[in-house]
C-alpha cells in the first residue's frame, strides 16, 4: 500500500492491509462478506407489521437478497418521528429469519441494548449517528456479533477507520464498513455519496465495505444506478430499502424501492455483476479465500 496513505490511516492500523491479512471475511450464517460474492441487504427501513416484515422478506429473497434488514429502534432526526417498536420488531425480525431463512441485520442505539438485540440479530448495525458513540461500540463489540459500521455523516474516512479500529481493540475482528452518503453543500439530495470512498477503502483496508444507496440519495428514482456504482466501485454488497407501499411506510418511503421498484434494480444489476466477477473478483476470490485459510491456520497453531 502507499506510504501516504498508510500515514494518514496510522491511527487505525489493525484496518489497514497488510502482508498477512489482505482481505477479511465476515462470516453470517452460511454467508461470507468479503468474500467476493456482492451480498445484498434489503428491507424495510423500519420494522412496522407482521405482514409487512414477512412480504418483504419472501420477496427480497426470491429477488436474490441475502440478508433481511430492518429497524426495530429508530434514531429518527425528528425526536417526535416513530421511534421503532423496539423488543416487539426484534422478535419479528427473529420469526422473519425462521420463515425465510434470510440472516438478519438490525440497528443497536444504546449500549444497554447491545446484548439483547444481539440475542436476535445476526449482524449490529452502527448508524451513521451513533459511529463515534465509543461506549455503544464497545458494547457491540463484545456482543461477537459482525458490526455492520455505518459511516458518520460528517466523518472523514480516517474518523471512520478509527472507530472500526476501536471495535477491533475489543476483540471483534467481523467489521463491515457502510458508506451511506455524507453531508456536504449539495442539498438536492438527502446525502451526497462517496463513491472514492468506497474505492480507497478498497485499496487501504481488509475490512469488507458495502454501500447503501438508499441512505445515500434519499430518492427511490436514484437508488438503482447508485447501486451501480457500488458494484463498479467494488463494493463488497449493499443494503437497500425496501417497502410494499413504499407511500405509506412509517419511516423513509421516499428513498424505499417497491417489490417491482426492486426487482428491476437486481435484474439490471445482472450484467454489471457478471462483469465484476469476471475482472475483479476471481482474483480476490482467489487472494481473499488464501487470506482466510492462513488466519486460520495462524490462529490454530498459536
Ligand atoms: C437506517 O438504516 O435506516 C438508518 C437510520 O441509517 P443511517 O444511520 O445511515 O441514517
Ligand atoms: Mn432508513
Amino acid at each position: 500500500m502507499r506510504e501516504d496513505w498508510r500515514e494518514r490511516f496510522a491511527e487505525s492500523p489493525d484496518c489497514l492491509k497488510s502482508t498477512r491479512r489482505v482481505q477479511t471475511i465476515v462470516p453470517v450464517l452460511d454467508l461470507e462478506i468479503g468474500g467476493g460474492d456482492f451480498i445484498t441487504m434489503a428491507g424495510p427501513c423500519s420494522v412496522e407489521t407482521e405482514f409487512q416484515l414477512m412480504a418483504t422478506a419472501n420477496h427480497v429473497r426470491r429477488a436474490g437478497a441475502r440478508i433481511l434488514r430492518g429497524g426495530a429502534f429508530k434514531p429518527r432526526s425528528s425526536p417526535y418521528a416513530f421511534q421503532g417498536l423496539g423488543l416487539e420488531g426484534l422478535k419479528m425480525l427473529s420469526r422473519a429469519r425462521e420463515e425465510s431463512g434470510l440472516a438478519i441485520v438490525t440497528e443497536v442505539l444504546s449500549e444497554e441494548d447491545a446484548p439483547m438485540v444481539a440475542e436476535y440479530a445476526d449482524i449490529l448495525q452502527i448508524g451513521t449517528r451513533n459511529m463515534e458513540n465509543y461506549a455503544l461500540l464497545e458494547a457491540a463489540a463484545h456482543t461477537g456479533r459482525p458490526v455492520l459500521l455505518k459511516r458518520g455523516m460528517a466523518a472523514t474516512i480516517a474518523d471512520w477507520l478509527r472507530s472500526a479500529q476501536l471495535i477491533l481493540d475489543h476483540g471483534n475482528p467481523n467489521v463491515i464498513l457502510c458508506e451511506r452518503g455524507i453531508r456536504t453543500f449539495e442539498t438536492a439530495m438527502r446525502n451526497t455519496f462517496d463513491v472514492a470512498a468506497i474505492a480507497l477503502l478498497k485499496q487501504v483496508s481488509h475490512l469488507p465495505v458495502i454501500a447503501d444507496p438508499s441512505h445515500a440519495s434519499g430518492d427511490s428514482a436514484l437508488v438503482p444506478a447508485l447501486a451501480r456504482i457500488a458494484v463498479a466501485a467494488g463494493a463488497d454488497g449493499m443494503i437497500v430499502e425496501v417497502h410494499p407501499n413504499p407511500a405509506k411506510a412509517w419511516s423513509d418511503g421516499q428513498q424505499s424501492l417497491d417489490f417491482a421498484g426492486f426487482d428491476m434494480m437486481m435484474a439490471d444489476l445482472e450484467p454489471w455483476l457478471t462483469l465484476r466477477d469476471r475482472g475483479l473478483s476471481p482474483c480476490r476470490r482467489g487472494v481473499a479465500r488464501r487470506e482466510a485459510a492462513q488466519v486460520r491456520f495462524m490462529e490454530a497453531v498459536r
